[in-house]
């Protein structure tokens, strides 16, 4: 046996060392390709099934190759967890503990010249007394400066504007704190470290030399392994792209005010540099209203478009005037920020239909202008083979019916080797796939009404435990209205996805073990409950990408003009995946047992339905609803049962 498959045996130092560990051959056999890949710096691409112990099978050879490795996450929980919890754990067992360093964005740390600055100042001024005392007081005793620390400061609190910078707003070496700042540390920490644990956007922002990135982590390590990597496609499209956001605007204009009047510019000249991105601001938010929408940029009428071009003018003339102003540092990183947002506008603008697909996403807080390149295989895959490192990408959904080409040809990875580790949990047993017979075209304006009417029966005889998972807020919010005019209530408790947080509501779910939860896209992937709190998971359709969404719209028309088939190469491989994501959340140890019910009758009638159906787990099928509710009775009891025996853990 080679090492690996010792420390990952039934009596190695994991089984000695961690409670609950349970040997499993795909875990080992994972571990050691990996720990060959980061040995020959060859790429490889790795689908795990659920319960491999993927993230242990990465770990491992990270810690025990001695190599600098950097290791990117999809969520900054599963960042934490890594950096706190598992490397510290299993860098013991193994007994071979490894620098390691944690790093973030720059908008989760905090920006001292900022806090130091006046419009902070004024921001935590208009704070309640309490927060901007304890802010003050965090800010001056805090190591780290992660903003983490400070868990009264919710994720979308405005606040974090104020006490943080962005690529833009930072002035670097020039700064006065720059020999305290926080991101500077943090960075230096990293480039010391043994293992770095980062995130998607800041590993991409470091290959894309963009925003938080600073170019320096990627030279310096031998390998590179990607946790969640179904996620960098989109990820990677975004940073390859252009956008402007009003948001981006309005912290540039807030700054030069602010700065105008730190520089003492007379009102004169002051007044109409301000007002050259003041007015066309305000202008195109007015033109484009705040209902939340996406709207392609063929679509956008010539008095909008004209609205963008005043915009693009302002942001210019701004820029102009305040070089020949002159008038010190924070203005002329005012001028650049204005040159940088104005250059992005004009490739938005310019770009051509065949290359990217624009678009403009409305919301009540403003709006967002963007273009998303169709191909960016050419661009990652160069950027890629730039740095001679290990590449690893790992997932649990990566392949279709073990077929990585969809998932290879976003990213150019033609060449890289493949491995795919099957679930070890028993799928035949431990759940029951439900396709419900006579439910109409999901198209019919009564579908939901009926989606619910299956479902309604199911969750019956499952005693709650169930996520119903919509593919649309629309569909969300219309079975949530309908399940509460009902005139015999649902004996269960509804949780229902916008009415808390995501992290309470499962909070709610784990808690309850008899509870409903409604969800839609953030619902269907990353999330883990274990156990029989969840036993019956209902999809209401097929998870296509909305033709109606102008980016999605603009992607088909790109690849039926150059000859390529839309549905067989995008539309059916990206539904693929998303509903083997949807479908992985029911079975999620080797006691779980459940039904998932797919609703969508296009699954069992179009010939696609085969593919799609190819690339779940090989769970037992049924069109039988009876034997759907006798199997989740016999899941309610066992429920029952574990209850009695202990309370279901918060
Ligand atoms: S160097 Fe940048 S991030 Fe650091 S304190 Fe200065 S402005 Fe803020």
């Amino acid at each position: 046996m080679s090492g690996l498959g010792e420390i990952f045996s039934s009596h190695g130092v994991l089984s000695r060392a961690l409670d609950g560990y349970t040997a499993r051959a795909g875990q080992a056999r994972m571990a050691e390709r990996i720990a060959a890949a980061i040995e020959s710096r060859q790429h490889l691409m790795v689908e795990a099934g659920t319960g491999t112990g993927k993230t242990f099978a990465y770990l491992v050879p990270a810690l025990l190759s001695g190599r600098r490795v950097l290791i990117s996450t999809g969520t900054r929980t599963l960042q934490d967890q890594l950096y706190a919890r598992d490397l510290p754990l299993l860098g013991a067992a193994v007994g071979r503990p490894a620098s390691v360093a944690l790093l973030k964005g720059r908008a989760n740390y905090l920006c001292r010249a900022r806090l130091s600055g006046q419009g902070v100042q004024a921001g935590l001024f208009g704070a309640p007394r309490q927060s901007a005392a304890r802010i003050a007081e965090w800010a001056a005793s805090t190591r780290s400066g992660d903003l983490a620390e400070l868990s009264e400061l919710g994720e979308a609190d405005p606040l974090r504007l104020q006490l943080t910078s962005t690529g833009e707003t930072c002035t670097g070496a020039r700064c006065a704190e720059y020999e305290r700042c926080h991101v500077v540390a943090a960075r230096r920490t990293a480039l010391e470290a043994d293992i770095v644990v980062v995130n998607h956007h800041l590993l991409l922002a470091d290959l894309t030399l963009k925003e938080d990135g600073f170019g320096e982590l990627l030279p310096h390590v031998d390998a590179v392994i990607i946790d969640e990597a179904h996620q960098l496609p989109d990820l990677a499209a975004e940073f390859f792209g252009q956008s402007c956001s009003s948001r981006q605007v309005e912290l540039l204009a807030q700054d030069l005010r602010l700065a105008l009047a730190a520089a003492r510019v007379a009102a004169p000249a002051a007044r109409p540099i301000q007002q050259a991105i003041d007015m066309p601001l305000l202008a195109l938010r007015a033109a484009l209203g705040g209902t939340e929408r996406r709207i392609a940029w063929q679509e956008l009428p010539a008095s909008t478009l004209e609205e963008v071009q005043q915009l693009l003018t302002g942001l210019r003339s701004a820029a102009n005037a305040l070089t020949t102003l002159d008038a010190g540092p924070e203005l002329a990183l005012c001028a650049v920020r204005a040159r940088a947002l104005a250059a992005a506008l004009d490739l938005i603008g310019e770009v051509s239909s065949t290359e990217g697909a624009r678009a403009v996403a409305v919301t009540p807080r403003g709006f967002q202008l963007s273009l998303l390149p169709y191909d960016i295989a050419a661009r990652f895959s160069a950027l890629v083979e730039q740095r001679p490192s290990a590449w690893i990408f790992t997932s649990a959904t990566l392949a279709l019916a073990g077929n990585f080409t969809h998932f290879a040809t976003r990213l150019g990875l033609g060449d890289a080797d493949t491995l795919c580790i099957d679930s070890p949990f028993d799928f035949e047993h431990q759940a029951l796939l439900y396709l419900p017979a006579g439910l109409p075209d999901p198209a019919a304006g009564d579908y939901t009404a009926r989606v619910l009417e299956t479902a309604l029966p199911l969750v019956q005889a499952a005693g709650g435990g169930a996520f119903i998972l919509f593919t649309s807020h629309r569909a969300l919010g219309a079975a949530a209205r309908l399940l509460r005019a009902r005139q015999e209530p649902l004996p269960f408790e509804l949780l229902v996805q916008g009415e808390a947080p995501r992290e309470q509501l499962l909070r709610r779910f784990r808690a309850s073990g008899r509870a409903v939860l409604l969800g839609t896209a953030s619902f269907w992937e990353g999330v883990d409950v274990q156990g029989a709190a969840l036993r019956l998971v209902i999809i209401d359709k097929l998870p296509f990408a909305h033709i109606d969404d102008p980016l999605v719209r603009a992607r088909v028309e790109f690849l039926q003009a150059t000859g390529g088939n839309a549905f067989r190469d995008y539309q059916l491989p990206e539904a693929a995946l998303a509903l083997k994501q949807g479908v992985g959340r029911l079975i999620r140890s080797e006691t779980d047992r459940g039904v998932v019910a797919i609703c969508d009758p296009r699954l069992t009638s179009r010939g696609y339905g085969k593919s799609l159906l190819a690339a779940l787990p090989p769970m037992s099928v049924t069109r039988d609803g009876d034997e759907a509710e006798q199997f989740l009775r016999r899941c309610a009891r066992d429920f029952a049962r574990q209850q009695r025996a202990a309370p279901v853990p918060a």
